[in-house]
């Protein structure tokens, strides 16, 4: 992984270009974890929840599915449904 020009923070693995629970994790702590509670800029977004199927609206950067709990988030730089990643049906907020 050398010559990307990719910049890579020091002390973590988890970054905007993450998947799954890694991503999920970034857009949690990010700034301070001021982000994850805000409601997306863009808009809420309709997706389908990645755990259990069931359709849902994710209205804030991190979001919970209401029918599995199934935690979804999204990046605040490219918030678009593609990029929704899913933190996998054992995860849990801290
Ligand atoms: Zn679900």
């Amino acid at each position: 992984m050398t010559g990307c020009g990719c910049p890579r923070e020091e002390g973590g693995t988890g970054g905007p270009f993450s998947k799954g629970k890694e991503l999920v994790e970034f857009v949690y702590y990010a700034h301070g974890g001021t982000v994850r509670d805000k409601p997306i800029a863009r808009g809420a977004l309709d997706i389908v929840c990645q755990g259990c199927s069931a359709s849902f609206t994710l209205q804030t950067y991190v979001g919970k599915c209401p029918a599995c709990g199934g935690v979804h988030a999204v990046v605040p730089m490219n918030p678009v449904a593609e990029n929704v990643q899913f933190a996998g049906t054992d995860f849990t907020l801290p």
